[in-house]
């Protein structure tokens, strides 16, 4: 069992297997763009399935695959089918543009759970957005997901000048469809404008949502042990929605969440600006299992330590971390 120093049981392990991507989010990818790894220094899919098994075998329960977008990576197919093979639940995390190219791995692999990212209802903002033009694309994707049985939930990062008059559009969604829409506070990483007026509050959500379906239409459903969402529905609709609040209200108390980035680097919190270099350890063929016992040991209480979000002048604020895209949310 891999605990903390408050005595978390981390079961749940969320892996790059890129750091490309075919659309340039403004929040997630700087505008300048990042340095990517030398490819020799990424971990190869049989690497990425070793250290799987590690973590399975110290007692990871739930595999989630991010990015970047896991979806370009050539191989995606082997590790989907390679890590079916091991008894956890697999889940991914994917801007939805390549979807219908690997639904039959996913079936193959027991994939079932998959969040798609999409910010907007509209077109022309999804261009604004990420600087590319496939929202259609996106949109058929969820459909088909959706059509095929799989359980999709919809990832909305919230900006407060960026797609806030959305909310109700999103939520209408859920009237038809059995969709679980996520909002998602805009996270401050490196290179992303991150500004506190931006981030729109989990009372301004229900504020609003109350606003439009009625106060009484409003109704908190139950969420799950170690849920990020504090999750809600609309009486009579066949979805629901969650409001994740990372940054104003965070749920670290209940976090059993480890991150392998592509270059095989764990961290042990989103918001930390210290990693331990796993694949370096496993290619001079250590044992890596002290290592990773060692990095969850060091984890801080809350937010990776950076308790001054507050305050963006806070010289604690002046830290360094990954940009989103290499690290894979
Ligand atoms: N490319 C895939 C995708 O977009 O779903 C997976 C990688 S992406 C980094 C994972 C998630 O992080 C997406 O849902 C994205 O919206 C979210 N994300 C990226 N940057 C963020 C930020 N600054 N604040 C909040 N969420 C962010
Ligand atoms: Fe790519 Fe996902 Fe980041 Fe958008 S959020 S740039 S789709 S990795």
């Amino acid at each position: 069992m891999i605990l903390d120093q408050f005595q978390r049981k981390h079961d749940y392990l969320r892996i790059s297997i890129t750091e490309r991507c075919n659309l340039r989010c403004f929040y997630c990818m700087p505008e300048a763009g990042v340095a990517l790894s030398p490819k020799s220094t990424l971990m190869t899919y049989e690497e990425i399935l070793q250290i799987a098994r590690t973590f399975v075998d110290m007692g990871v329960r739930k595999i989630r695959l991010t990015g970047g977008e896991p979806l370009v990576r050539k191989e995606v197919d082997f590790i989907i089918k390679g890590l079916g093979n091991l008894p956890v639940e697999l889940a991914m995390t994917s801007n939805g543009i390549l979807v219908h190219q690997h639904l039959e791995t996913f079936k193959q692999a027991g994939l079932q759970k998959i969040n798609i990212s999409l910010d907007t209802l509209r077109p022309d903002r999804f261009v604004q957005i990420t600087k590319r033009n496939t929202y259609s694309k996106v949109w058929q994707n969820i459909v088909l997901l959706q059509k095929q049985g799989f359980k999709v939930k919809i990832n909305v990062v919230l900006m407060n000048d960026v797609n806030l008059d959305e909310i109700q559009d999103f939520i209408l969604l859920t009237k038809q469809m059995p969709i679980q829409i996520q909002f998602i506070e805009f996270m401050p990483f490196d290179g992303n404008a991150w500004d506190w007026s931006r981030v729109v509050s989990k009372q301004e959500i229900l504020g609003l949502t109350g606003a439009y379906f009625g106060e009484a239409n409003l109704l908190k459903i139950e969420d799950g042990p170690n849920d990020t969402a504090s999750n809600y529905q609309i009486k009579d609709h066949k979805g629901s929605f969650g409001i994740i609040s990372t940054v104003s209200n965070p749920f670290c108390d209940s976090c059993n969440r480890l991150r392998l980035t592509a270059n095989g680097h764990l961290k042990n919190c989103l918001f930390s600006n210290t990693e331990s270099d796993l694949l370096g350890a496993y290619r001079r063929g250590e044992d890596i299992r002290p290592l990773i016992l060692e990095t969850v040991k060091a984890k801080e209480k809350e937010r990776g330590g950076w308790a001054h979000f507050e305050d963006p002048e806070h010289p604690d604020n002046q830290y360094k971390n990954r940009s989103m895209i290499l690290i894979g949310g």
